[in-house]
């Protein structure tokens, strides 16, 4: 390998979008920083968190963005979703409203990109099995008719939630190399 391989580097930028209080903003600290918060509000300040990950001997960096709350008022915009090779779509299993919502952020992420976007639905909160409204099924079918990836998370039991992140670092990266 010659030198300039060696020190090639990736950085991937990743956007999280979905309807308000889905738990994006919990998913991303979750990932990042291992941490929950369950009284979060709109997300002031941060916006965004790298992350790194090796796939085959190579540190890939994903610098993942989170909503400063726009997504209350429909007013996420262009600029956030410039440059994205990856997005994570989520909705809350418990509040159906946020699966019926997934068509139009789907129909967003479509209009604002023109590179292959790695796009996997995330269905949050499942460790709400209780007050669970959308059907594990209901979502793995809504994802392979989109053509997307899918997964159930919980950001508060940690369920998937690495996982769910890599996947979609490792799909951008299998896009471009
Ligand atoms: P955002 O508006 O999409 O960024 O959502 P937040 O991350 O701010 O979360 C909204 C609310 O849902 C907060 O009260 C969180 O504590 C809660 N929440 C987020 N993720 C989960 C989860 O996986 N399970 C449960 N039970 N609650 C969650
Ligand atoms: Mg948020």
């Amino acid at each position: 390998m010659s030198d300039e391989e060696a020190e090639e580097e990736y950085l991937f930028k990743i956007v999280i979008i979905g309807d308000s209080a889905v738990g994006k903003s919990n998913l991303l600290s979750r990932y990042s920083r291992n941490e929950f918060n369950a009284h979060s509000k709109a997300t002031i300040g941060v916006e965004f968190q790298t992350q790194s990950v090796e796939i085959h001997g190579k540190e890939v960096k994903a610098q993942i963005w989170d909503t400063a709350g726009q997504e209350r008022f429909r007013a996420v915009t262009s600029a956030y979703y410039r440059g994205a090779f990856g997005a994570l779509l989520v909705y809350d299993i418990s509040r159906r409203a946020t699966f019926d919502n997934v068509a139009r952020w789907l129909d967003e992420i479509n209009s604002h990109s023109d590179t292959t976007v790695a796009r996997m639905l995330v269905g949050n909160k499942c460790d709400l099995e209780d007050s669970r409204e959308v059907g594990l099924e209901e979502g793995k079918r809504l994802a392979e008719s989109e053509g997307l990836f899918f997964i159930e998370t919980s950001a508060l039991d940690s369920t998937n939630v690495e996982t769910a992140f890599e996947m979609v670092i490792r799909e951008i990266y299998n896009n471009v190399s």
